[in-house]
């Protein structure tokens, strides 16, 4: 007998209709047949619900950026334009969709930011994050050879870490941000540059499940931003406060509690230091704003046994959904959220392996998995597919190409 593994858990909203996954209100058969499969299905009425119970439960004068690395996909991202109060790019490639997309609030952090990409965005007067001295000379230099005067804003590796985060970003060496003692003088820099003048970017990790550890670190971030202001003499117009917001995947991970992390960050706000007074705060976050709304569909094109395992083989894989097989930054391989989407309302009866067609042993979407007796042409789910599925996967490996993406109702 092999061991059942547990699936992580399916996202509320996610319905069945004539015994099928709906999205959007169509059938799971209805959009592979329409779309093809492989195929990622982003829903905006769960884009709309996710932001609208955010926006109820963090303090007013809170803005949300939207990180759009998480899923640039332009029909999504541009209704993340309207939904969000800024964007955050990480790169000219990104810069050039978010225009296009039409977002006005930009702000463009990441470490090895080239000539080309600075003057694009000093043109364009996005925020730049900036992630050492050379950057910030290269930004003062290209501002000053095109005319205009470089909105700058300094990225600050913090001295602390977001605990329990899935990714640190922040604390000891690392190649994000400046390190504390530096900010000082570089905001000197800048100032005397006559660059205009923004703020600071503290992001202290990704991922994170307990709000106790984002109120601690967001408490952290203030004082931090607050201590750097005082310091060089200079309030911050503009303080982003980094994100970390996660989303359950695996099995045993509770959603994370907004309304807790909205009350305490509120009650901080009203309780600022004088330099802090009029300044402009808001959090950045991927996932947690697009991942849940997202499902990636693939139909099975085999199913075979071997040595007592059965496997579900399908025409998808990880070239789509990495993170899903275990290797984008997990040590242990635990199953994300799957279902057979054909036999939404079907009682499990089986224990099989979801796998892709790439050959490689790494392409496993889900482990010994208790579901319905699936036959070839049923529909498999894999959830949590909004954010770092079609983006940060490996499409071109073994000339499989990108699946399709769709946004619906
Ligand atoms: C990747 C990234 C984000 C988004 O992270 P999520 O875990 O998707 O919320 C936000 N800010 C910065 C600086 C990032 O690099």
């Amino acid at each position: 007998m092999t061991k059942i593994k547990p699936v992580g858990p399916i996202p509320d909203g996610y319905t069945s209709l004539d015994g099928e996954l709906s999205v959007g209100g169509i059938k799971a058969s209805q959009i592979v047949d329409q779309h093809g499969s492989p195929v990622f299905v982003y829903s905006r009425s769960l884009l709309d619900q996710r932001m609208a119970e955010l926006k109820q439960a963090m303090p007013e004068q809170l803005d949300i950026h939207y990180a759009m690395k998480a899923n640039p996909f332009a029909p999504l991202l541009k209704h993340m334009v309207s939904a969000a109060d800024g964007i955050d790019i990480a790169s000219g490639g990104e810069l050039v969709m978010a225009l296009a997309a039409g977002a006005r609030h930009i702000s463009f952090a990441g470490p090895g930011k080239r000539d080309e990409e600075l003057r694009a965005a000093i043109e364009a007067g996005v925020t730049i994050n900036l992630e050492s001295p050379t950057e910030c000379d290269r930004a003062l230099r290209i501002g000053s050879e095109c005319g205009v005067a470089p909105v700058l804003a300094i990225r600050v590796n913090p001295d602390f870490d977001l605990k329990g985060s899935g990714m640190k970003m922040g604390g000891g060496a690392k190649q994000f941000g400046m390190d504390i003692e530096l900010v000082a003088g570089e905001m000197e820099k800048i100032l005397k540059a006559g660059a205009k003048w923004r703020g600071f970017h503290i992001f202290a990790g990704s991922q994170a499940l307990k709000a106790d550890a984002i109120i601690e670190t967001q408490i952290q971030t203030l004082e931090l931003a607050g201590r750097l202001a005082e310091e060089a003499g200079a309030a911050p117009e503009h303080v982003n406060l980094g994100g970390g917001f996660g989303i359950p995947y695996f099995p045993g991970d509770e959603p994370l509690d907004i309304t807790k992390i909205g009350a305490a960050l509120g009650e901080r706000l009203s309780n600022l230091p004088d330099i802090l007074k009029n300044t402009r705060f808001a959090i950045e976050l991927g996932r947690y704003l697009v991942g849940e709304a997202g499902v990636y569909l693939t139909r099975v094109i085999d199913r075979k046994v071997s040595r007592g395992e059965t496997f579900l083989v399908t025409d998808g894989g990880l070239h789509h959904q990495l993170a899903a097989s275990g290797n984008f930054g997990t040590v242990v391989k635990r199953n994300y959220p799957a279902a057979i989407a054909s036999k939404f309302d079907d009682k499990p009866e089986e224990t099989v392996s979801i796998v892709g067609c790439l050959c490689t042993p790494l392409d496993r979407l889900s482990d010994n998995a208790e579901m319905p007796r699936a036959e070839v042409g049923d529909i498999v789910a894999i959830f949590c597919a909004g954010a770092y599925g079609a983006t940060a996967s490996p499409a071109n490996f073994l000339g499989q190409g990108p699946a399709a993406e769709i946004l619906v109702g």
